[in-house]
């Protein structure tokens, strides 16, 4: 048998949503692989270090659809914004546990910067929805690591 090589990394390490990595995290019990993000994290010499917040939050998989009612992750920290699943509970304390636990693997793993899927009301980094419209803004994690001095970016940065 041939000997494996073993990848170059930087020895940096760095958050990546779960569910861009290929695990079935998502609230639909499905991933959202990216080959994006894969080829970068190995360009770049990456060390993903995998988290979902919504399954750190407790939450199961599958689990309810949430979207913002009002506001975004910063609106929701600041005691403002709402999100709610699509039963119509206000899920603000859940997410917020899910980003504290999320900050907290980032201080343990020593990550300074995340790669996080776009859109969601936890990951998102550009945009959120409102329902179902897509509107500028952050989700809750995002908006924690990002109030943390982290540097975030999603897959949709990488194109
Ligand atoms: S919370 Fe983030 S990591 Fe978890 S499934 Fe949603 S987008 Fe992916």
């Amino acid at each position: 048998m041939g000997k494996e090589e073993t990848p170059k990394t930087s020895g940096e390490t760095i958050l990546v949503s779960a569910c861009l990595l290929g695990l079935p995290t998502r609230y639909d019990g499905k991933s959202k692989r990216s080959q994006d993000v894969l080829d970068y994290l190995q360009r770049e010499g990456l060390t993903p270090i995998p988290v979902c917040p919504e399954q750190l939050a407790g939450m199961t998989t599958p689990r309810d659809k949430t979207f913002f009612q009002s506001g975004d992750g910063r609106a929701v920290l600041a005691g403002k914004g709402a999100a709610v699943s699509e039963k119509g509970r206000l899920m603000n304390v859940i997410f917020c546990r899910g980003a504290k636990m999320t900050l907290e693997i980032a201080r343990l793993s020593d990550c300074r910067r995340a790669l996080l899927k776009e859109g969601s009301p936890s990951c998102g980094v550009h945009r959120v929805y409102q329902g179902e419209n897509k509107v500028a803004g952050v989700g809750i994690t995002t908006a924690l690591l990002l109030n943390s001095g982290m540097d975030v970016i999603s897959e949709e940065d990488l194109k």
